[in-house]
């Protein structure tokens, strides 16, 4: 056999290992895709469903859904036996760890929002109705009233027992970070199960773990604030959730006046910073689910300077009142949409 006869059957060889190999990776991705196994449940007011991937999908999702009710239970102001209810109403008591995690973070939050996100808006929530649908517009004197007790840094925790100490008249609630919060944990619990591809979706509010089966990006929609069943843009995400918050989400209207629920801490109404959605990426959910709430409260020339100093956390896609799409540079070239949009640089 000639040398040059001895390299073609080489050349030959090789690729007949290269598609060998390349079919049974992908004959892999389709055993792990037929091994897909999604649940739905209701739970913290809304839909959520979650879709996992490979041999221990079955566990890992009644583990999760098992902590979702569990956080629920902890977390619902809409239950007087909850723990947050029930240290709404006492004022003080040792707490559990998933209380004083969320309890900190928010207090962090309101640090670096300067009182954007502010846990203790709650009374002035149920004011406009927000806690029982029964809807109204409070007085201004009414708003200013409540307003007096409200301020996150007040609240005392000490880390050493667990003990918080809310001072009089004041309450909270978790609705802005909570399910931000839920989502990393069943996130963490799908990985300890060794899930390595599914999707958490906690009534839009997304964790993508992982790729795809196939090993692609997850694609992520964002909504259209203006047209229902439409969509602004897609990200293109693994290990990360997007979270988005907006006005269309939950709203009244009165007189022709539309309120909705994110509440404006410096004023008690529902925030006008000029955005109509703010979706935020990150690989930490319950930061994300904080920051869509406050960036969406401070406006857009505030939340652009807030990217820049903590950009290294998360990144963000804004729509603001006009229909016009800010996307932050992070994501450039994981945001596609057919709509105009900027990219904001540092
Ligand atoms: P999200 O849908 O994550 O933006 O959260 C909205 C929920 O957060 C509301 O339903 C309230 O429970 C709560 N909330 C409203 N305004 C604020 C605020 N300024 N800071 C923190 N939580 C808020
Ligand atoms: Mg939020």
């Amino acid at each position: 056999m000639n040398d040059k006869l001895k390299n073609i059957i080489r050349v030959v060889l090789l690729i007949v290992i290269l598609v060998l190999i390349y079919f049974s990776i992908k004959s892999q991705n389709t055993l792990l895709e037929n091994k897909k196994i999604s649940q739905g449940i209701f739970a913290m007011d809304t839909y959520m469903e979650i879709q996992a991937y490979g041999d221990t999908a079955n566990e890992a999702i009644s583990a999760a859904i098992k902590e979702i009710q569990r956080l629920d239970a902890l977390l619902s102001t809409g239950s007087d036996e909850s723990e947050v209810s029930v240290l709404n109403k006492n004022k003080t008591g040792r707490v559990s760890d998933d209380y004083a995690y969320l309890l900190q973070r928010s207090k962090g939050l309101w640090e670096s929002t300067q009182g954007a996100f502010d846990i203790t808006i709650y009374p002035v929530m149920r004011a406009w109705g927000f806690s029982d649908k029964d809807y109204r517009v409070p007085s201004d004197e009414e708003i200013n009233n409540l307003l007096k007790n409200t301020d996150a840094s007040k609240i005392n925790f000490d880390e050493e027992t667990n003990t918080v100490l809310i001072p009089e008249n004041m309450e909270v609630d978790f609705g802005g970070i909570a399910k931000g919060y839920t989502s990393d944990k069943v996130a963490w619990i799908l990985k300890e199960y060794k899930t390595e591809s599914a999707l958490i979706n906690l009534g839009g509010n997304v964790w993508a773990l992982g790729a795809k089966p196939d090993g692609s990006l997850w694609k992520v929609a964002i909504k259209n604030p203006y047209k229902k069943g439409e969509y602004i843009g897609v990200v293109s995400v693994k290990d990360k959730a997007v979270i988005t918050s907006g006005g269309y989400e939950r709203y009244f209207e009165k007189d022709g006046e539309s309120y909705h629920h994110i509440i404006n801490p410096e004023n008690g109404k529902p925030a006008k910073g000029g955005l109509a959605s703010v979706t935020i990426v990150s690989n930490d959910a319950t930061l994300a689910d904080g920051l869509s709430t406050a960036l969406y409260v401070m406006g857009m020339d505030k939340a652009i300077n807030y990217w820049k100093e903590y950009n290294q956390e998360f990144e963000a896609v804004l729509c603001d009142d006009l229909g016009m799409i800010y996307v932050t540079e992070g994501l450039e070239g994981y945001f596609s949409s057919d709509l105009e949009y900027k990219i904001v640089r540092k």
